[in-house]
């Protein structure tokens, strides 16, 4: 991130998950300790949790294409319990959402070279907001845990958008609260799909990290 050049621009628009930390050790760890919740509070095996949570992410994302609730645990842990009881059990579905959160928040930390890249554009007097897809509370607890409210002004998420990226209005929404014009920002993202191609699309400059 360090190589991008801070000249001439008034805000910079974030990605949160897998630019400014690594996404796959904190889901790892989030999913394993469900795996054992799942084997000590409901006796189910490994390979059953495994196929049926697999089953509920896979019908969610179908259902719920395109909006933030999505990629939403409890509702995978909800579709996941009718799955393997037959019927929904909402206590399965809270305990995994609990689960899998605050061990993927307890493994969160920023990627090298992120936290000085942030200092130095703050110092600079840039602005910046997070644009991601999600749903809000859980992006406003990875802010929490990543304090980001020490260098970032923003957030914007899919579930307050209304749709994802790469859809306009999420950088619409984002320049709206920072005051800027598309030529005055840059994007900053891991994906090519929803970062880049979302940004640049609205003629917003973006750079793949
Ligand atoms: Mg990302």
């Amino acid at each position: 991130m360090n190589h991008i050049p801070l000249s001439n621009i008034k805000a910079i628009l974030l990605d949160l998950d897998d630019t400014l930390y690594a996404y796959k050790p904190c889901h790892q760890a989030g999913y394993e300790a469900c795996k054992v919740l799942a084997s000590e509070k409901y006796n189910i095996s490994k390979s059953d949790f495994e196929a049926a949570w697999k089953a509920g992410r896979e019908k969610i994302h179908h259902d719920l294409n395109g909006q933030g609730a999505s990629h939403s645990r409890l509702l995978y842990g909800q579709k996941a319990s009718e799955v393997l009881f037959g019927k929904s059990n909402p206590q399965f579905a809270l305990d995994m959402e609990e689960t899998y959160w605050s061990v993927f928040l307890e493994t969160m930390e920023f990627k090298p070279g992120v936290e000085a890249f942030l200092q130095e554009a703050k110092d600079k007097g840039i602005k910046m907001c997070i644009v991601t897809d999600l749903t809000a509370q859980i992006q406003m607890k990875k802010w929490l845990k990543l304090d980001l409210g020490r260098y970032i002004d923003f957030l914007v998420s899919s579930e307050e958008a209304g749709i994802e990226k790469p859809g306009n209005y999420m950088f619409e929404l984002t320049m709206e609260k920072l005051g800027v014009k598309p030529e005055e920002c840059i994007m900053i993202g891991d994906s090519e799909e929803k970062d880049i191609k979302g940004a640049e699309a609205i003629g917003i400059k973006a750079y793949k990290v």
